[in-house]
């Protein structure tokens, strides 16, 4: 039996957590199916992109392809206008490629799914644990702090936070579980933490003293490359385009380079002179 587990603070940690969900958390629209394919869409667009952008664009690209069936029988251009200016498009390309591999069935097995391109252990196991229920431990970044800080006095690696969730996480219902540590760090206990009012307060080994070192921040010049790729793709997704052209109308020297990268990441293909969504 792990530590966590006989620690008085774990039960009382998980009654004052739960009970504060009762009231207090988000109702999303992904958390109201247990259907995988649903489920690891939103996962995926929430892996970059904040709730509030992913929300109309879940709804939108799930009235496109309702169905993984749907999504693997369209071209990878079409997924790609869906997906819209979401940002980050080798995802959308990945899920795509992924309700291809699965055959239009998104597994709900933990291996099953870590096979499948885009999916890391994170994702992996919140679909595998949100569509069936089951007990599966994993962590991401709002699950990392609220348990690292709370067991462990500081923010928790992946591995840290892993170990504590599986040895702390209710039997029963553990997918109720994981969205209220994830409702917790992302509306309480964020980087800077409102201990003030959080509801764990007592049981917390932290009370807002982080000693984890500060995540660092992604290089300017990778957030800038980011953008042009962006606006690059904004261009292709509504008409095929020169090099050219692309490179006058962003005006940015970095477009020929840059679009050679979005050729590599096969998100676009050249034609002769001519840049466009692949079929
Ligand atoms: S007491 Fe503060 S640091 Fe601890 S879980 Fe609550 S908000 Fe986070």
């Amino acid at each position: 039996m792990s530590l966590y587990t006989l620690e008085p603070r774990s039960r009382t940690f998980r009654a004052r957590l739960l009970r504060w969900y009762g009231r207090h958390g988000r109702d999303l629209p992904w958390r109201r199916t247990r259907e995988p394919y649903r489920i690891l869409v939103s996962e995926v667009m929430l892996q970059q992109t904040p709730v509030g952008r992913v929300l109309p664009a879940f709804a939108s690209f799930l009235r496109r392809f309702p169905t993984a069936g749907a999504l693997a029988r369209a071209s990878l251009g079409d997924v790609l206008i869906a997906w819209g200016t979401l940002g980050y498009p080798r995802r959308a390309r990945d899920l795509h490629r992924s309700a291809q591999i699965a055959r239009g069935r998104i597994p709900t097995a933990v291996g099953a799914l870590d096979a499948l391109p885009g999916v890391g252990a994170y994702t992996a196991g919140a679909v595998a644990c949100f569509s069936t229920g089951a007990a599966v431990a994993f962590a991401d970044t709002n699950v990392r702090r609220v348990l690292g800080r709370v067991m462990l006095g500081r923010t928790a690696t992946e591995r840290e936070a892993t170990e504590i969730d599986s040895a702390v996480m209710p039997a029963r219902d553990a997918a109720r579980w994981h969205h209220a540590l994830m409702d917790l760090g992302a509306t309480v206990c964020t980087s800077r933490p409102h201990c003030d009012v959080c509801p764990v307060f007592g049981a917390c080994a932290s009370k807002g003293v982080d000693t984890a070192p500060a995540p660092r921040r992604q290089a300017a010049f990778a957030t800038s490359d980011r953008r042009v790729r962006g606006a690059i793709m904004r261009e292709i997704r509504s008409s095929p385009r020169s090099i050219a052209w692309l490179s006058r109308t962003i005006g940015d020297r970095r477009v020929p380079r840059l679009a050679e990268t979005l050729i590599q990441d096969a998100l676009i293909v050249s034609d002769g002179p001519v840049l466009r969504l692949p079929t």
